[in-house]
């Protein structure tokens, strides 16, 4: 029989994915965030899920260890989407990326000045561009964890951040000045799998389909 191995990651992913992957009669027999297991099995026999860290996921369905994955378009955007089709943009995980700064920082007046601004960020490739397209210089300094702490801690001026409801933001006395690009989780397909094992996963990215309508 042929397995189909799904990627996702644990948390808002994983929980916003769970009514997609129940419409898709592929919904796990056990509890990610309880089970210590990383490879857990479906109602499906020729279908499980591997639970990875969310900026792993690309790298699994690029290299065909995962046939399909769900992932935030900010790790796709990171990644470059080498290896992948994107078919389906799932519309949940929505939030936005934007820059940020403590609210007593006047980012407008620095920017207009030409000043030389430290941004903090896990997204390098995606801050790198936004800036050198608004012409303002940065210093970007790799980040892996809590992004609101560097303005506060005087470790950068900005950072670039994805943002929901904003109250981490306001609970923190930043602010957002800038948004850089609209965020919402994808379905990612490897494109050799698709070819190899079309008539698996066709069936499965159209369950995606129809339940992605359902659910809007
Ligand atoms: P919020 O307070 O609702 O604006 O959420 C902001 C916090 O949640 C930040 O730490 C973000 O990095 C994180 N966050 C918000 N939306 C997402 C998402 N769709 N995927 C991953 N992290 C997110």
């Amino acid at each position: 029989m042929l397995t189909i191995t799904l990627a996702l990651s644990k948390g808002r992913i994983f929980d916003e994915t769970l009514p997609l992957l129940d419409a898709a009669g592929i919904a796990p027999l056990e509890d990610p965030e309880t089970s210590r297991k990383l490879i857990l099995p479906t109602r499906r026999a020729d279908v499980r899920l591997v639970v990875v860290r969310a900026s792993d996921t690309p790298t699994y369905v690029q290299y065909g260890a995962a046939d399909l994955g769900i992932a935030g378009k900010d790790v796709l955007y990171e990644h470059g989407g080498a290896g992948l089709y994107q078919p389906l943009d799932l519309g949940i995980a929505v939030c936005r990326m934007m820059v940020a700064v403590r609210a007593d920082f006047d980012y407008a007046s620095a920017v207009r000045q030409g000043a030389r601004l430290r941004v903090a960020t896990k997204y390098l490739r995606a801050a790198r561009e936004h800036f050198a397209a608004k012409g303002v210089h940065v210093d970007l300094i790799k980040l892996y964890g809590s992004m609101e702490l560097a303005p506060l801690a005087g470790l950068a001026d900005a950072i670039v951040d994805l943002v929901a409801t904003g109250n981490t933001l306001r609970d923190n006395n930043l602010r957002a000045v800038e948004e850089i690009m609209p965020i919402s989780a994808r379905l990612i397909v490897n494109q050799a799998a698709l070819k190899l094992k079309r008539a698996a996963l066709q069936p499965l990215i159209e369950a995606f389909e129809g339940a992605r309508v359902a659910h809007a």
